[in-house]
């Protein structure tokens, strides 16, 4: 699993606090906007937060994962298409598993792989040869969004009753926003990433 932050608001938290300034008629200061983007934070005042926005690359997760993603009505998706995309070569996400299960899955997606390729042999259409693939196929996609759509996203998915891999992916996610905006952010700071 790769995740870029590939675009991104400029002095985010700057910004947010500049605007967020006329509700209070308050001074847009350096210093001003520093304390004002943590109460707004705390005060629940939210919709300031929809004034920045991330964008992000997230390549080589399942399938299982980009559904759950979807999920997020706020966020926005561009996703690698199976009707139009050839998927020859594809990978796939491997739960953490014994060596003895994890030949089960290996079999599963190469017999699978291998199906997809005489379906294709045969002429029959990619959008239709791809059911036979597994939900552990990679797929990649973009994912643009607010600052309000992260935090409820994070909040789902950076959390340890979320599935392993969106967890993972989440982790990813708040560690980068956590530097780019660190009083918005901040609790999903990773000293350590993978
Ligand atoms: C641990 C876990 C297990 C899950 N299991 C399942 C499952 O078994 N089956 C399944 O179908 N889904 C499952 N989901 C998905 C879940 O139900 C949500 O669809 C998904 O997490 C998106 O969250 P959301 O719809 O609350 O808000 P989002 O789409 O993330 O929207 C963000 C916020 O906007 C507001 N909002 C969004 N839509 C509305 C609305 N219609 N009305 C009012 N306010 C709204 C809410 O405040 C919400 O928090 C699971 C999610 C998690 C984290």
């Amino acid at each position: 699993m790769k995740v870029t932050l590939v675009d991104y608001t400029p002095n985010a938290e700057k910004k947010i606090a500049t605007f967020a300034a006329i509700c209070y008629n308050s001074d847009t200061s350096k210093d001003a906007c520093a304390r004002r983007i943590t109460k707004l934070v705390d005060s629940g005042h939210l919709a300031t937060l929809r004034f920045a926005y991330a964008t992000f690359l997230v390549q080589g997760i399942s399938r299982v994962t980009s559904h759950q993603f979807v999920r997020s009505k706020h966020l926005d998706f561009l996703q690698e298409s199976q009707r139009y995309v050839k998927q020859n070569e594809t990978t796939f996400t491997y739960p953490k598993q014994s060596e003895e299960i994890l030949q089960i899955y290996d079999d599963a997606y190469g017999n699978a792989q291998m199906l997809y390729n005489q379906l294709l042999e045969k002429g029959v259409k990619k959008e239709d040869a791809r059911f036979v693939l597994p939900e552990a196929s990679h797929t990649s996609l973009y994912v643009t969004g607010n600052f309000q759509a992260w935090r409820d996203f994070l909040f789902l998915r950076n959390e340890k009753h979320a599935q392993w891999e969106i967890r993972e992916c989440a982790e990813l996610i708040g560690h980068e926003l956590s530097q780019i905006a660190p009083n918005v952010f901040g609790q999903y700071e990773r000293k350590t990433t993978t």
